[in-house]
Formats: structure tokens, sequence, C-alpha cells
């Protein structure tokens, strides 16, 4: 490796800096920015995310100059803090702490206090006077060292931690209650079982040279990057395995070295709800993990001004929250300690909030100045957008459960929203009955990183311990579970299976409700109701000026609007979708499916008729009859669009899903019975129609072309209610959408019937409109002979469902036997079906834009599949120049994030000049030509 493996910040020097999060990690990047604002950082150097990776490459081998470039770091280091390593007199300690790109909180591990052993013990002791201090910083290195590097870990989820059974059982020997009450000699006590708890348990003794000890503890840092619960993590947030972490190596300050030290954790904001208030708390007299571990109750932030002899450092962690958010733009969630008074800061990071905290944080912090709309932006998870729509608890059945005394306590409000369910305390039980379709409330004394599958499978989180720092705090920011943590008055006992509080007790299963935005948890059932989002742009039973949590999400959503050039359409095929749809920001209708129409009321009687007809006299009385049925629906739709263009596509499933099938004798009975025909006549047609393959089959264009009266019909529906709603004084821009087309005469055919459809329809009404025919990409050849057929079509749709299908030659129905395990195998990266697969499908995607604007330089092409709601799909239609992308309505909100994201990720260079600016035309409008051909 020729590349720098070491990079320095302390007093004398800083390399890296807060742009460099790829080489340095995230926190080694960030103590570097912070060394460099001039805010007090321990010196320290950071081992890049560079020789991790090429510790696996080469097969868990570390590049041949790490040794010698680690020893020059340690002289640096002792240097700086004017210590030795090893040194029995004034030994320097240090901290290895993991720190990947990405911040991974609790899954990978930190070690404190390297550098000890019973010589340097006693010289810490001496050089500081305080035998104590050094004894309790040894017996955590120890425990430390003894879980992470020599693998003294618990063998079951409930077992207790090995050194936590060796401590308690020393604290009731000497009948103490907490760590801070065991003297120094009790320490020493402690440090001598420590060690034998660490030979017995792995056979090997605990090195006492400090080099050997980093060495260890360097190596473990790297392979905790593939422990199980950190590959995990990945999996869930989508991070690469390729990134690896770096290696952050620290020199100690104490928190624990008496009562004028502390060490904290805070955020600038509160990041569940979003409130500009300091947040945060601490412990006096405490090291590292213990506030985040729950060891004892730490105090707010707050209660810190009060306190006679650290209360000083309160008013500088204050300039400290200000001096953040002015520096890294963002709300900020950091670690302190003070030793003697003196306040060190050891991590910053962009606090991880609930998607609440999102949109108003990004509300205030744009509005004050602090935070660039680009940010703003850009930080934002998409997809957490969704739970701005999670229930919250129905006002009646809530005001009910309160009166009834069901309120069993009150915990901290860690995430937001309303969660009832089954009470459950394994992290398995949580996954087997979620599993089984039931709400479920996982409840613990506290989380760990263990119960992670648990909390993904549960609709809430309830911890009996830990504040606002505590891992299930965390997990449910990130997550966006409800949550309410440390709900101190509840007893949890994992053996028994049962939660008490006040006087009731609740066994496993049993209904427990819990309210993440006051932090209320309740026994039994709670009816759930709509968020105050949904009461506004859906139900509308809310005003705009009613609701905070709308004005900030229209905040942010307005921003996105501003550099999203993507349009945004929707899948709707009625109404009521499209109001809703336009509410949440839709400027028009990708894909309105005609045959969801047809399966209403006793339509599909005449369906059927249509179907059945042995004559085309009588296939076309049929289709007589449901002519006005469908100019109704378009009227419907049309008059819903308000202007915005609509984009309806020609009948598409193959004709044998209208009709009862062989298993269903009932039912083919009573279409004979409608029809006046026999059960036999209706059984060989179904027979007739059956087909191998439907998905490939008569289907699409095919019904249009040999069935042109069909076409006819649907077209003379469209245009008809076009004509209607345009002389109620409502413009229309209807698209006619031909389905499935891989060759250009099968779509001229279509056309041509559409053309003449529209030209008697204007005759007859005497109205004239716009509208345009083009033509879904869906499979294959559509998009490879694009350029062909772009001579016809007036637009492209890409309907990117079948193109999948077709061009991965899997069928999306019954892909689950084997699509779970291709992804397992990593065949796969993720669900073709979900997101687009952007190296194949995306090609033909590639392929067919290239094609089709070579033909037709301004050719309007969109997006239709499911796909168009999903991130990064989103992504990559900008990428290739789309000019919008359509979802279904409640996703509408989430794709115009992830639009706005991917043009300030990629912006316009990439994209011809031209599409850019008719996707800019909001209202979604198209330049529709007025067809008087
Ligand atoms: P995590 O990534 O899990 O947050 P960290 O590496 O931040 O782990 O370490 C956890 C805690 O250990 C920190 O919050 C801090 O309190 C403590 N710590 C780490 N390095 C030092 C140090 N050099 N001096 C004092 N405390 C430290
Ligand atoms: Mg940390
Ligand atoms: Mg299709």
């Amino acid at each position: 490796m020729a590349n720098k493996l070491i990079y320095f910040f302390g007093k004398s020097k800083t390399d890296g800096g807060g742009d460099m999060k790829a080489l340095l990690g995230g926190k080694g990047a960030n103590l570097a920015q912070m060394t460099k604002i001039g805010l007090p950082v321990p010196s320290g150097f950071t081992i890049t995310t560079e020789v991790c990776v090429s510790y696996y490459k080469n097969g868990r081998k570390a590049p041949a100059d790490l040794a010698a470039d680690m020893e020059k770091a340690v002289k640096w280091l002792e240097k700086e803090a004017g210590k030795k390593f090893g040194d029995v007199k004034n030994p320097l300690l240090v901290s290895v702490r993991s720190g990947a790109r990405d911040s991974m909180p609790g899954m990978m591990d930190t070690i404190l206090n390297l550098g000890l052993n019973d010589a340097t013990c006693e010289g810490l002791a001496a050089a500081t006077g305080n035998p104590r201090f050094a004894w309790d910083s040894y017996r955590r290195f120890l425990q430390m060292y003894g879980d992470v590097v020599m693998g003294v870990q618990k063998k079951n989820e409930n077992d207790h931690e090995p050194f936590e059974e060796v401590m308690d059982a020393l604290k009731k020997e000497v009948k103490v209650k907490d760590d801070t009450d065991f003297t120094a000699a009790h320490l020493q006590e402690l440090v001598k079982r420590f060690k034998k708890l660490i030979k017995d348990w792995s056979g090997k003794a605990f090195p006492t040279d400090p080099v050997k000890q980093l060495e260890g503890a360097v190596f473990a840092v790297f392979s905790s990057w593939m422990n199980e619960r950190a590959i995990l993590y990945r999996q869930k947030y989508r991070i690469p395995d390729e990134w690896g972490t770096a290696v952050n190596v620290q020199a100690m300050v104490f928190g624990n070295m008496g009562d004028d030290c502390a060490t904290g954790v805070a955020f600038t904001r509160d990041p569940a709800n979003g409130d500009n208030v300091f947040y945060g708390e601490y412990l006096v007299n405490a090291q590292g993990e213990d506030v985040v571990a729950g060891v004892r109750t730490p105090l707010t932030i707050s209660e810190m001004a009060k306190d006679k002899t650290i209360g000083a450092a309160h008013k500088e962690l204050n300039d400290v929250r200000k001096i953040l958010e002015k520096n890294f733009g963002d709300v900020q969630d950091f670690e302190f300690t003070i030793e003697k008074k003196k306040l060190y800061m050891l991590q910053t990071r962009n606090g991880k909030r609930t998607a609440l905290a999102y949109v108003k944080i990004a509300h205030d912090m744009v509005k004050e100045k602090l935070m660039t709309p680009e940010h703003a932006i850009k930080s934002g998870d998409p997809e957490a957008l969704n739970q701005l729509l999670q229930p919250i608890f129905d006002t009646t059945a809530y005001a009910a459960a309160t009166k009834e005394g069901r309120l069993m306590a009150v915990g901290l409000p860690a995430g937001p929203g309303a969660a009832s369910g089954s009470v459950v305390f394994t992290a398995g039980k949580a996954e087997e009955l979620a599993a089984k379709g039931l709400s479920v409330v996982l409840a613990r004394i506290e989380t760990s990183p263990e119960d992670l599958r648990g909390m993904i499978a549960s609709d809430g989180i309830l911890t009996a311990r830990g504040g606002v720092s505590s891992h299930a705090a965390l997990v449910a920011r990130q997550m966006g579970k409800v949550c309410v943590a440390g709900a101190g008055d509840i007893e949890i006992d994992y053996h028994k299976g049962t939660l008490k509080c006040k006087g009731v007790t609740l066994k496993e299963g049993d209904h427990i409700s819990i309210n993440g935005t006051t932090g209320e948890v309740f026994h039994g059932k709670i009816a759930t109701a709509d968020s105050e989002l949904k009461q506004v742009l859906v139900n509308r039973t809310m005003k705009p000026k009613d609701s905070k949590v709308f004005q900030y999400y229209d905040f942010l959503m307005k921003l996105a609007d501003k550099y999203r050039t993507l349009g945004m359409r929707t899948n709707a095929d009625q109404p009521d979708q499209v109001v809703n749809a336009i509410a949440f920001g839709a400027e028009g209708i990708g894909l309105c499916r005609t045959e969801h129409m047809f399966f209403e009321g006793d339509r599909i009687i005449a369906v059927r008729q249509m179907i059945l007809a042995k004559a085309e006299d009588d296939r076309k009385k049929a289709l007589a009859t449901l002519l006005p049925y469908q100019q109704k629906d378009f009227e419907g739709i049309f008059r819903a669009l308000n202007g915005l263009p609509g984009c309806i596509r020609l009948l598409d499933p193959p004709l044998h899903e209208f009709l009862p099938q062989h298993d269903n004798k009932k039912g083919q009975e009573e279409v004979a019975k409608q029809l006046k025909t026999t059960v036999a006549e209706v059984a060989r047609l179904v027979s007739e129609l059956h087909e191998f393959n439907p998905m490939l089959g008569f289907r699409g264009c095919r019904l249009g072309i040999l069935r042109p009266e069909i076409t006819e019909m649907q077209a003379r529906a469209i245009f008809q209610a076009a004509a209607v709603v345009l002389k109620e004084g409502i413009k229309v821009k209807p698209e006619v959408m031909v389905p499935l087309v891989g060759f250009k005469k099968e779509l001229d055919l279509q056309m041509e019937i559409v053309h003449r459809v529209a030209a008697e329809v204007m005759k007859a009404t005497g109205k004239k409109f716009a509208y345009t025919v083009g033509t879904m990409i869906e499979v294959p050849r559509g998009a490879l002979t694009a350029d062909e057929i772009a001579e016809s079509a007036e637009f492209f749709s890409f309907g990117t469902n079948d193109l999948t299908q077709t061009c991965l030659g899997m069928s999306r129905d019954d892909s689950g036997s084997f699509l779970p395990a291709y992804q397992g195998l990593e065949i796969i990266k993720a669900n073709p079906f979900a997101s687009i697969d952007r190296t194949g499908v995306g090609q033909l995607m590639k392929i067919g834009v290239d094609k089709g604007r070579a033909t037709k330089p301004d050719l309007k092409i969109g997006i239709c599949g499911e796909h168009g709601g999903d991130p990064s799909s989103v992504e990559f239609c900008h990428i290739i120049g789309l000019d919008y992308v359509s979802c279904s309505p409640f996703r509408v909100p989430i794709a115009r994030l992830a639009a706005a994201q991917a043009a300030l990720r990629h912006p316009a260079k990439s994209v011809a000049p031209k599409v850019i600016k008719d996707a800019k035309a909001k209202s979604g409008a198209t330049k529709s030509k007025t067809s008087s051909k």
C-alpha cells in the first residue's frame, strides 16, 4: 500500500478534516475537524479505512508498513501528551475506537484505558495521587479488552455479562450498591478476579505489554467490522461491506477521577421531536459507555448548571453547542468528558433523528441560516417520511383509556407515534409473533444490539431503564420505531415472563399500548387513528394552519420541489386517489389502469358478454353497454385532475382474468345464468382462453389488435369524457397509452384507431382538445427498437414491472421461491422488483431513452412501474434523463424528496438541456398537439 496509513490530529498538526469521512471514518474525520476549529480534543491518530479494506483483501493480514507506522505514531502521541506508553511513572493511556464512514452506533467495540498493567497502574495511582481512580480504570480496561479482544462474552440472550456477574458478586460481598461505592482496595480485588475470569474463560493470560495490547485492540476493531451485528446493521442500512472501518487511537482523558469529573452525551436539539432545546445527559465520576449502558441513572444536562463543582462546564458546553451547529451545519450528537472541571470533546456527528425531528429541524435551521437548504434536502431519508403517516392514538379511545386509569407508567418519549399490541420480552418472541401478523411491543429492561432483530419486528419498543442516549432510544430514532424508554416504574421479569407496574401484571402476549410522543404506557388495547398529516391532506379534517407537523413537512416538500427536475405523477385509477395524490404533490397521472373499472358493480357482466361474444355484433353490443360506464369514470378522473395530464392505459390484462376459472364451478354457473348460456359453454371458453404463461400471452396491445372494437370503445370513452369535462370549463390533457408494444406496427395499428375516434368525437361534439398517444416500453424488444417506435409514439413510459420480468426472465409472482436465496448469495443485491436492476433492466431503459430521443429529441419519457416510488430507482430515472416518475399516491412525498436528492447529487450537466426545460414546466404540463388529423 503506497498511501498514507495513519493521519494525526493534535496540537502540533492535524492531517485530516471533516470532509474525509470515506478515508478516516466519520469519527476520525470529525475529531480532526473539531481539533481544527479549536475545540478541546485529546490528541490522537486515525488508521485509515483503506488499511481495513486491505486487511480483508489479504486474508486478514495488515499492510507490511503498519507496525512501523504505528510505532512512529505512538512516539508522536507521546510527545503531544507529554506522557510515555508503558511508562511506570507517568503512563500514556489511549482509547482504541472504531469509526466507519457512516456511524454504526453500538455496532463496533471501543477499548478504553489501554496501556495499563500492574506496573503502570501503580504508576498512574502515584502520579495522580488517586489509587481508586487508577484501579477503576484498570478494571474497566480488563473488562473491555477481555470482552472485545479475548472473547469473554455471555453465551445466551438472557445470561448476565460475565464481568458484570463477577462485579455484582463482589458488590454483594462487600455490601456496596453502585460501582462508585467501591474503594481502591475493592477495585484492586476486582482486577484480580477479572484477570482470573479472562484466564479461565479464554485459556490465555491478558497481555501486559502495551504495544501488544494496542496491536490486539486494533485488529479486534478490524474484526468487529465483520461481526454478526455489524453485518446485520449494514444490511438494514445498505452500507457496503467494502467500506471498512477506520481505527482511532486517542490519548485518554478521565471522567472517573472524582466528583469534579464527568462523562456525557448530548444533542444540540431534541432528536425525537426536533425542538430547539439542549438535550443530553451525564454522569459524575464515570467513564465512556456508563451513560449509554445505563449503569447508573444519568442527570440531564440542565441539571449540570446547578452542580457546584462542575457547573462552569455547563456554560462551556452551551457555547460548544452553538459552535458545533454553526460549523457542522446540522444538529450534532456529541460525546464529552470533563476531567477535573475541564471539558474535552470526544466525538461529534450529525444526529440521527425521527422523521418528525427531521422536518422540524430542516424547517428551523434553514430559517435560522444554520443549515443550507441543500443539506436539508440531502440529509433526509426519503423512505422515513412514511413515519409522518404513522398512526397516533384515536382521541376518544385515548381519553377513555386515561379515564379508566389504564395508564401504568410514563417514560421518555423516544420515538413518536402510537403502538398497541401484544407485549413480548425477547427478540425471538417478537419475531415469532410478528411473523404471524400480530402487532407486538417489545419490552426489555434495556435493549442491546442483540435485540436488533426483535426491534425490527416490533411495532413499538418499551424499556424500563436507560435514557435518551440508550440503545433503545437510538435505534428508535434511526428506524422510526415508536418507543418509550426508561419507564422506571416498570418491573420486567424475564424468567417469569411478566411485566409489573402499579399492581398490574401483564404476561407475555397481553395487550399493551405505548405513546412514543408523550412517553405514556397503558395496559390493554387503544385504537389508533390517522396521523396529522393524513388528517390534513387526505381526510381534510384538520386545517393546515392547525398542524405544525404539516407546516414543517410542507416547507421541506416545497424546498425539494425547488431542486428536483423530475416531474411527479401518480398511479391512480379513481378520482379520490387522484385527489389524494395531488395533495401529496403529484402533477398528473402516470398510469391509470382501465381494467380496475371493469370489475365495479355489474359492469363485469358486460365485460364477460364482450369476452364471450361469438359474433362481432354481440361484442359491439356488450361494448356499447360498457362505454357509458367507462366514460363516466374518465370524466371523474379528468375533473379530479383539473387540467393536469392524465395518462390512460388501454386494456392490458389477459381476458381470462375476468372469468371464473375451473376451480370456481359456482362462479361459472352464475356467469352462465347471467349470460343466458350453458355452463359447458362457459367452461369451454375458459379453457380456450386459458394460458400456460399469462404474463407472455394474449394481453396488452395484442388484445386491442385482434379485437380493435375494444380499443375503439375505450378511446371513445376517453374522448367523450374529455369533451364533456371541457364543456364544464375544465381543461383536459388526455394521454392514451398503448401497452406491451414490441413492434412499431403494433403501435401504428392502435394509433390509427385512436386518432380516428378522436376526430369523430371532436366532430360530433364540436369540441377540440389536445391529446397524445404513446406507448409503454415494457418488453425488451420495445426498448431495443425504441428508435423505430418513437417515429410514431408521442411519449414513452417505462413499465418497469414487466420490463424487469421480461428482462430477467423471472416472474414476480413466483420468484419468491428463490429470490431470497439469490439475495443471500448476493447474486442480486436488492430485490429487482422493488429497486431497478440498474445494470440489466437499467441498460434497456437507457437504450430506450437514447434511441427514442435519437428519433425525437423532445420525446417525453416517464416511468410508471412500482419502481417510480423507490428512492434509488428515482435517482436512476433522474440520471438517465426521464421527464417524470409516477408512483402510488402515498409514495409521492418520498419520490419528491428522492428526486430532489438525485438532482443535487447529479447536477444538470449530465442531462440534455431540453429535457430539463420540459420537466421544469410545472403542473407537469407537456406540449401536446391538437389533433386535427
Ligand atoms: P461508539 O462508537 O460506540 O460511540 P466511542 O469510540 O465513541 O464508541 O467510545 C465510547 C465512549 O468512550 C465515548 O463516548 C467516550 O466517552 C469514551 N472515550 C473514547 N475515547 C476516549 C478518550 N480518549 N478519553 C476518554 N474517554 C474516551
Ligand atoms: Mg461514541
Ligand atoms: Mg405491463
